[in-house]
């Protein structure tokens, strides 16, 4: 299975593509979890992206297109992939698109995961996130808040900066200007596959593999 997994932040991208590269045994490439392991590990490029992830902007598009071109041309995606973060910008599509060329891979899915806004920023102020293992929480559902103790492993559970309301909607409007253009880009194409992502997770899972024939 090859796909480019679309929808606005908290819509439910991460949890979808965590199931389907486990079902699948292909890597789930979050470009946004990549930019967090590089923060929390210090690196040059961590060092970089902080300030602009926490202020929910986007990190420039040649250090974006560097790191997925070095993903995509690993062994470890020669089963497959499932892009989730990228690309966020024509440049980025039009950067993969000359990428996958050059691998001759012609057949990845793009499918857009669809929600109302209002239900996305209930979720994200709502998401707790464990500082250990990345483990996610929903506050209100588990009976936990920022501060609270991970049921799972003892860690401390977190609301992630990016997170916050005014973040989210900040994150929304980014989302809007700049990444719906990228998804126009692919329906021009008539590449683009629309799922309700307020279905329950099984059922976005099985219309995802349905639509995509996997
Ligand atoms: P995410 O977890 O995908 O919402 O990403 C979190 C943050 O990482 C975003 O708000 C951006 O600051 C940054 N980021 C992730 N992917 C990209 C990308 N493809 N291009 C630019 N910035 C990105």
């Amino acid at each position: 299975m090859r796909l480019i997994l679309f929808g606005p932040p908290g819509v439910g991208k991460g949890t979808q593509a965590n199931l389907l590269a486990a079902e699948f045994g292909i890597p789930h490439i979050s470009t946004g979890d990549m930019l967090r392991t590089a923060v929390s590990e210090g690196t040059e490029l961590g060092r970089k992206a902080k300030a602009v992830m926490d202020a929910g902007h986007l990190v420039p598009d040649d250090v974006m297109i560097g790191i997925v071109r070095e993903v995509l041309t690993s062994p470890r995606t020669a089963k497959g992939f499932i892009l989730d973060g990228f690309p966020r910008t024509l440049q980025q599509a039009h950067a993969l698109d000359e990428l996958l060329r050059s691998l001759r891979i012609a057949d990845v899915g793009v499918v857009v995961l669809e929600v109302d806004e209002e239900v996305i920023v209930r979720r994200l102020r709502n998401r707790l996130t464990c500082d250990t293992t990345g483990k996610i929480y929903t506050a209100d559902a588990d009976g936990l808040q920022p501060g609270s103790t991970c049921p799972d492993c003892g860690g401390t559970l977190v609301q992630r900066e990016d997170d916050k309301e005014e973040t989210v909607r900040k994150r929304l409007a980014v989302y809007h200007k700049t990444t719906e253009p990228v998804i126009g880009y692919y329906r021009a194409a008539g590449r683009v596959i629309c799922i309700d992502g307020t279905a329950p997770i099984d059922a976005v899972n099985r219309a995802i593999k349905s639509i995509l024939g996997a």
